[in-house]
């Protein structure tokens, strides 16, 4: 069986010591040593100032809306994993789809003033696969317009662009520390912010609303890391980038074998940014390739290689946001032509060149 991801693990007599501590102190959750530890980590390793864990990325990213008070109207992107838009689902907003880019599949900048409207109060675009948005357009719309910008950034952990990192843009950014991502605590995620007042905010909502033992500021939520999550975070980080490495010459080895195949495309490296591979999508044009993604997938599948069709449907396809006037096809051409396409393979740290090599042999497959 080959998926589409497998997490790496870090040597488990490494993690039965972190595991020891926590039995000893008795200290599971609320902010606990090693909550506090990896706080600190997280910032260094990933440059940025403040940063709040969460239980896992779907519950930050409802939080954050919450920070900003959003409410109204928010522009998205329907080419994400569905938690985008079920996060304004859960706030009461309504989302309004803008349409991506046919270079990186990414919220088009250039389309989202058309899609202002009075009620419009902020832009939540996606970095899909990692790759950063047009984030000075966006930036320069929203000053314009007096809107805030939150990005889901679960694909862009360790992303930098100009040796920046890509969660220090917008008001807000959000991670997620799933399992199948390329850094993971199990479940679990996080909110960068720009200054201490947010993030004081931001960890009041993720614990019930409280300020202190008698205060209660807000309607929070419950979305805590936990004291085995956070040791995990901590042992994960020492390896991250070594598996980061690994990741990128699996894509490597992908782009050379796959190249100058008519009918298959994939997604270069940008200028200037440092890539993390969390996934590696080709684009499968049935004209000129002669066989459809569908086909691929399936062919794939029946070989025990599970590729994932990410992402398709569209969020805007499904049945709570489909009847929105912004979820119409004709508002979407370049979405649903990519969706159509688009295939995940299989990219992880342990993925084997064998492995590589027949996933690469069946796509060939006439
Ligand atoms: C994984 C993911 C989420 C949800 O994160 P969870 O930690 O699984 O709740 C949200 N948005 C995107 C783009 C994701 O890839």
């Amino acid at each position: 069986m080959i998926y589409v991801t497998q997490p790496s693990m870090p040597p488990l007599e490494e993690f039965v010591e972190y595991l020891e501590k926590i039995w000893e102190s008795k200290y599971l959750t609320n902010n606990g040593q090693f909550h506090q530890e990896l706080e600190k980590a997280l910032c260094e390793h990933l440059g940025v100032k403040y940063i709040s864990l969460f239980s896992n990325g779907t519950l930050a990213l409802i939080s954050a809306l919450q920070t900003l008070r959003i409410t109204g109207e928010v522009i998205t992107t329907p080419f994400s994993f569905v938690a985008t838009t079920h996060a304004l689902h859960w706030n009461g907003i309504k989302p309004v789809f803008v349409d991506i880019e046919p270079e990186t599949f990414n919220l088009n900048a250039n389309k989202i003033e058309a899609a202002i409207t009075p009620k419009t109060t902020a832009i939540l675009p996606v970095h899909v696969y990692g790759n950063p948005c047009n984030v000075d357009k966006i930036q320069q719309i929203a000053d314009t317009y007096g809107l805030k910008v939150i990005y889901d950034a679960c694909h862009a952990f360790g992303v930098n662009i100009n040796g920046n990192s890509v969660l220090n843009f917008g008001d807000l950014s959000v991670l997620s520390f799933h399992a199948t991502k390329v850094y993971n605590t199990f479940e679990g995620g996080a909110i960068i912010c720009h200054d201490a007042a947010t993030k004081k905010r931001i960890d009041f909502l993720k614990n019930f609303g409280f300020a202190d033992e008698l205060t209660v500021v807000a309607p929070g939520i419950n979305a805590k890391m936990n004291e085995v999550q956070a040791a995990f975070g901590l042992l994960q980080l020492k390896y991250v980038d070594e598996a980061i490495a690994k990741r990128a010459m699996v894509a490597k080895r992908y782009r050379e074998s796959l190249k100058g195949i008519p009918g298959i495309h994939f997604l270069e490296d940008i200028e200037n940014v440092s890539p993390v591979h969390s996934y590696f999508p080709i684009l499968i044009a049935p004209q000129s390739f002669g066989k459809s993604r569908d086909d691929v997938y399936n062919l794939l599948k029946q070989n025990n290689i599970y590729s994932r069709r990410y992402f398709y449907p569209l969020i805007s396809q499904f049945p709570t946001y489909k009847a929105y006037e912004s979820a119409q096809s004709s508002n979407l051409p370049i979405a649903e032509s990519i969706a159509k396409q688009v295939l995940c393979l299989p990219i992880y740290p342990d993925l084997e060149i064998e492995q590589q090599n027949r996933i690469v042999y069946l796509i060939k497959q006439r």
